[in-house]
């Protein structure tokens, strides 16, 4: 275990978005994290889709289809993308996608918790 890595503050230096693509994130720190599009619609911390007021959790399972070859899919809609990104305050940033979801708001302290580098992934235990 490494508890450090679990607990230092969020703070990006430099933020990278490409609504096609994806986000990029510079921490102070020296970390680098890079989220592909469907992971961070999978990951959504709104409640709906985390099921917070006790409702049925809305996940989606976008990454899967970032990863899959498109020609077994033949009925998926238009790629996903970010329609538009907007700052909230110094501390997080709203997302609202093409599939109509707009709601997550997506702190800094989230995307770090959920930045899929191995390093991270291994300090969560998976
Ligand atoms: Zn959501
Ligand atoms: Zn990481």
């Amino acid at each position: 275990m490494n508890p450090t890595v679990l607990h230092q503050a969020a703070e990006p230096e430099h933020i990278a978005i490409s609504k096609s693509k994806g986000i990029k994130i510079d921490w102070k720190d020296g970390h680098h994290s890079d989220y592909l599009l469907g992971y961070l619609r999978d990951e959504c911390p709104c409640a709906s889709c985390t099921g917070a007021h006790g409702t049925e959790p809305q996940k989606t399972n976008y990454a899967a289809e970032d990863a899959a070859p498109k020609d077994l899919f033949p009925m998926f809609k238009p790629a996903l993308k970010m329609l538009s990104v907007e700052e909230v305050g110094s501390y997080a940033i709203k997302i609202s996608w093409s599939d109509g979801h707009n709601t997550g708001i997506y702190s800094f302290d989230h995307f770090r918790k959920i930045c899929p580098c191995e390093q991270c992934k291994a300090a969560h235990g998976g």
